[in-house]
């Protein structure tokens, strides 16, 4: 009894030791991991604003990090935002510590996160066709097979409600459910991504569909694909991945 009582503290003590290291090493892979999401998303904002996808200071972009996310900070210019400028707001909303004031648009970014758990970055504009299309409650149909990138056989426009407010993100979550990118009547598109790249390459080519689509309108009605057709894109692109274009 009193030999077994003697290994035990004998054995508890390199234990303890391994399990604080594990921990210092676990925080320091995590701060490691924050400060790589600050950069990516300071360098996103900056690409998307570049682009010219979100003009003046219009447009956020966010990544999901911990029990949160990281957003870009609200009423900064896009050149001026360093990784320290980045906010992280958790999940319940709440901006823990001293930290700038997160883009008015924060609330839909966490909805986005809730309905899409496979998703880990979003990408909001106010690129000019999609909002042309948005402000005229057009969808982007399957007038081109490229629409299946946004992971559906459309691009829908979800309903207006003010920016910033809860009804909004309510409205953006439900268009999201079941795909990645959608228009926001007369306000923009949003776009989701497994990564900050992918979500800004899909806002992208939310764009350039929007720009296709009202080039066709002015035209006339359009031709669209059947769905049987689409659902064949759809599983080619799950396939070959998202990126395969024809
Ligand atoms: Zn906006």
């Amino acid at each position: 009894m009193s030999k077994r009582a003697k290994v035990r503290p004998d054995k508890g003590k390199p234990e303890k030791g391994k399990d604080k290291k594990k921990s210092l090493k676990a925080r320091k892979a995590r701060d490691r991991e924050e400060l790589r999401l600050r950069k990516l998303v300071v360098e996103t904002a900056l690409a998307m604003s570049r682009s010219g996808l979100s003009p003046g200071r219009s447009g956020n972009v966010s990544a999901r990090f911990s029990d949160g996310m990281l957003i870009t900070p609200t009423g900064m210019s896009y050149e001026e935002i360093t990784p320290r400028d980045v906010v992280f707001v958790a999940t319940d909303g709440s901006v823990p510590g001293k930290q700038r004031k997160p883009s008015s648009e924060w609330q839909f970014h966490l909805a986005a996160y809730r309905a899409r758990p496979d998703m880990s970055a979003v990408v909001h504009t106010h690129s000019l066709h999609a909002v042309v299309l948005a402000c005229a409650g057009r969808s982007i149909p399957a007038f081109h097979y490229m629409v299946a990138v946004s992971g559906n056989i459309d691009i829908p426009v979800v309903p207006y409600a003010t920016f910033g407010s809860e009804k909004l993100a309510n409205n953006v979550a439900s268009g999201l459910a079941d795909r990645q990118a959608c228009l926001i009547a007369h306000h923009g598109s949003i776009a989701l991504g497994r990564t900050l790249p992918e979500a800004l390459e899909l806002a992208r080519e939310v764009e350039v569909l929007a720009e296709q689509y009202t080039k066709v309108l002015s035209i006339g009605p359009p031709a669209v694909l059947p769905e049987s057709e689409m659902q064949i894109v759809l599983e080619q692109f799950k396939s070959y991945g998202q990126r395969a274009q024809g």
